[in-house]
C-alpha cells in the first residue's frame, strides 16, 4: 500500500486530516500527486449523508489538477511529471453499449465514482481527491493542455464536463439561442462553453443582482425569473435552456422558455420533478439532462477550454480551510467555485 494524506470526513460539514492508502500500482496505474481539487456540491450533499457510525470512511474530491507522480509498468500514454486532470469516474466494464458508445459515464454497470464508489478489482471504496495523492486507472486521467491553469481547471472536471456534453450534444453553435438558469459552479461554465460555441446566451437568474458578472462571463443578456414581464416576452425563444438551478423548482416557467422542438436541459436539481405534458405538448418541446461526461467528451472539452481560454473562475483556499469552504458553498457564498490548494498536505 502507499501511504498519503487527505481530508476525511467527521460530521456533516467537517473533515479532519488523516492518513490515507492508496493501492500499489496496477500495471495500467498511474499514481497522481494531487495539487488542486474543486469543491462540488456532491461533496456537501455526501458529507450530509455520511453515516459517522460506519467503518468505511469519506474522502471527497471528484474534480482535481496535478502531476503524474508514478506509472504502473503498462502505461505508455503517461510519463512521471506529466500534468494532469481527473474527474468523478474512474472505471467503468469498458463492454456494454454505453461504455462502446464511449459513454462510460452511463455505463451500465455503472461507473466506478472517484470517491465513495467500489473498486472493480479489490471491492474496496474509493477515496476521493481531497488528498495529496490518488490512485487511477491511466485511461481515466487527461492530460491538462498547455495554457490552462491547474487550479482553474480543476472544475472543469465535474462541472465543466457536465454542462459540456448536453451543448453538444443538442448541438449548440453559432446562431444557437441558449439560456443558462443558475449562475453558479455549473451554470458559470455553462455561459462561457455556450459564448465560445458561438451562442446567443441569457443568463436566467433570481434577480438582476449577478448582472454585471453575467456580461463578465460574456452572456449577453440576463432576464430576472422574479420578472414575470420579462419572462413573458422571453417565451418560445431558446434553441436550448441549460437549467442548472441545485433546489427543487418549478419547470414550466423553464419551459416556457424553450422554442418549438427545442429542449430543456436539467443538470442541477436531479431528483423527481412535475411536469404538466401540455407544456412539452405546445412546442413540441424536449425534456433531458446529463450529468458527468464520457472520455472522448472530456478530452474533447479540456482542449476546447484550452483553445478559448475557459477555465472556471475559482476562489483558491489552503486545503485547511476545507471546512470554511464547504460551509460557504453551503450558503452560496462563492464566486463561482472553491478549489483547495493541496500543497499543505505535504
Ligand atoms: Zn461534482
Ligand atoms: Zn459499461
Amino acid at each position: 500500500m502507499r501511504t498519503t494524506t487527505g481530508w476525511q470526513a467527521a460530521g456533516p460539514t467537517s473533515l479532519r486530516r488523516t492518513s490515507v492508502e492508496r493501492r500499489d500500482l496496477r500495471p495500467d496505474d498511474i499514481a497522481v500527486r494531487v495539487d488542486y481539487c474543486g469543491v462540488c456540491h456532491t461533496d456537501l450533499h455526501a458529507l450530509r449523508a455520511y453515516d459517522q457510525h460506519t467503518r468505511v470512511p469519506l474522502v471527497p474530491g471528484h474534480e482535481f489538477t496535478g502531476v503524474v507522480a508514478g506509472i504502473g509498468r503498462e502505461v505508455t500514454t503517461f510519463s512521471v511529471g506529466d500534468h494532469v486532470a481527473v474527474g468523478n469516474i474512474v472505471d467503468s466494464c469498458g463492454v456494454c453499449a454505453m461504455c462502446e458508445a464511449g459513454q462510460e459515464n452511463f455505463c451500465h454497470s455503472f461507473p466506478t465514482l472517484t470517491y465513495g464508489g467500489t473498486d472493480r478489482h479489490d471491492g474496496s471504496t474509493t477515496l476521493g481527491g481531497y488528498s495529496r495523492e490518488y490512485v487511477v486507472r491511466d485511461t481515466f486521467a487527461y492530460p491538462l493542455p498547455s495554457g490552462l491553469d491547474p487550479a482553474a481547471a480543476a472544475p472543469l472536471m465535474c462541472a465543466g464536463v457536465t454542462v459540456w456534453e448536453p451543448l453538444r450534444s443538442l448541438g449548440v453553435r453559432p446562431g444557437s439561442r441558449v439560456a443558462v438558469a443558475g449562475l453558479g459552479g455549473l451554470g458559470h461554465l455553462a455561459v462561457k462553453m455556450a459564448v465560445a460555441l458561438g451562442a446567443t446566451t441569457t443568463v436566467i437568474s433570481r434577480t438582476h443582482d449577478k448582472r454585471d458578472d453575467a456580461r463578465r462571463l460574456g452572456a449577453h443578456d440576463l432576464i430576472a425569473s422574479t420578472d414575470t414581464q420579462h419572462m413573458a416576452t422571453a417565451r418560445d425563444t431558446f434553441d436550448v435552456v441549460i437549467d442548472t438551478i441545485s433546489a427543487p423548482h418549478d419547470l414550466a416557467p423553464y419551459l416556457k422558455l424553450v422554442a418549438m422542438d427545442g429542449t430543456l436541459s436539467l443538470l442541477g436539481y436531479l431528483g423527481p420533478v412535475t411536469v404538466e405534458a401540455m407544456d412539452l405538448l405546445i412546442g413540441r418541446k424536449k425534456l433531458s439532462s446529463a450529468g458527468s461526461g464520457g472520455r472522448l467528451a472530456t478530452a474533447e472539452m479540456l482542449q476546447f477550454c484550452a483553445d478559448h481560454s475557459i477555465a472556471a473562475d475559482i476562489e483558491v483556499l489552503p486545503s485547511s480551510q476545507v471546512d470554511t469552504a464547504l460551509g460557504r458553498l453551503l450558503r452560496n457564498d462563492v464566486r463561482y467555485r472553491f478549489v483547495l490548494d493541496m500543497s499543505d498536505l505535504d
